[in-house]
């Protein structure tokens, strides 16, 4: 994926953590008329008061501005600090240092949204091998990360008969069986956390993956059928 990168079409993030995109198109326009100012008003003086809001006066707020915007950004502020202070570190915002593991770039799916993802002849392999892996997770131990990000395109052996013939020649069924075995060795041999984007997955490989990583994130496009959301596993 592409922290950052907030082009292309309407998506969101499910993501634990650095991984978000969302519409690039201003969040104003998709509410269906401006609010009115007494609704704003409300939504203001309710997010004050500290009482949840509920989606439509979420969408509310997303039309402040100026000395609205001001207010409402100094309640979210005092809500942020509040939440420190009863974990017991006001002022205190901590961060995960990790290291990227771009697995593979290869996916099974066409968003034409990301950067990430390209075609196996512009590659010089469909996959990092676990020695690479290994080494790229080594260099990120020693400049003191904790954390091994793996990003890769969504079970890519299901387009790309490249990726499935690595595969099937290093003995793994899948894409997830393969990003399994590399988080235990990185686990293992560097002690870096595991953190895996490996896409759409069921519960049962969700369960699979889980005892080798203590998280795991995805991106939902939402520009695909809605019967088939695509799962940005980059
Ligand atoms: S699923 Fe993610 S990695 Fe795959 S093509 Fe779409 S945006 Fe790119």
């Amino acid at each position: 994926m592409h922290p950052g990168d907030l082009t292309g079409p309407a998506t969101f993030a499910t993501a634990g953590e650095s991984t978000y995109c969302r519409d690039v198109a201003d969040p104003v326009s998709q509410v269906e008329s401006a609010p009115s100012a007494s609704a704003l008003r409300r939504a203001l003086r309710r997010a004050r008061d500290g009482v949840s809001l509920d989606l439509d006066e979420a969408a509310v707020l997303l039309a402040a501005r100026g000395s609205d915007l001001g207010e409402l950004l100094a309640v979210a502020g005092r809500v942020r600090d509040a939440g420190l202070v009863d974990a017991g570190r006001p002022g205190v915002v901590t961060y995960s240092r990790k290291v990227f593991i771009p697995l593979t770039r290869l996916c099974r799916d066409r968003c034409h949204y990301c950067t990430f993802a390209t075609v196996p002849h512009r590659l010089p392999a469909a996959f990092l091998e676990r020695d690479e892996v290994l080494a790229i997770a080594r260099a990120g131990a020693e400049a003191g990360c904790k954390e091994a990000l793996f990003t890769l395109g969504d079970r890519p052996e299901d387009r790309w008969p490249a990726a499935r013939e690595w595969l099937d020649a290093r003995g793994y069924d899948s894409t997830l069986d393969y990003v399994r075995a590399c988080a235990i060795a990185v686990l293992e041999e560097t002690g870096l956390l595991p953190h895996l984007n490996p896409g759409v997955l069921s519960w049962a490989e969700l369960t699979r993956l889980k005892p080798v990583a203590p998280s795991m994130g995805m991106m939902l496009v939402v520009n695909g059928t809605p019967t088939r959301p695509f799962g940005c596993a980059a």
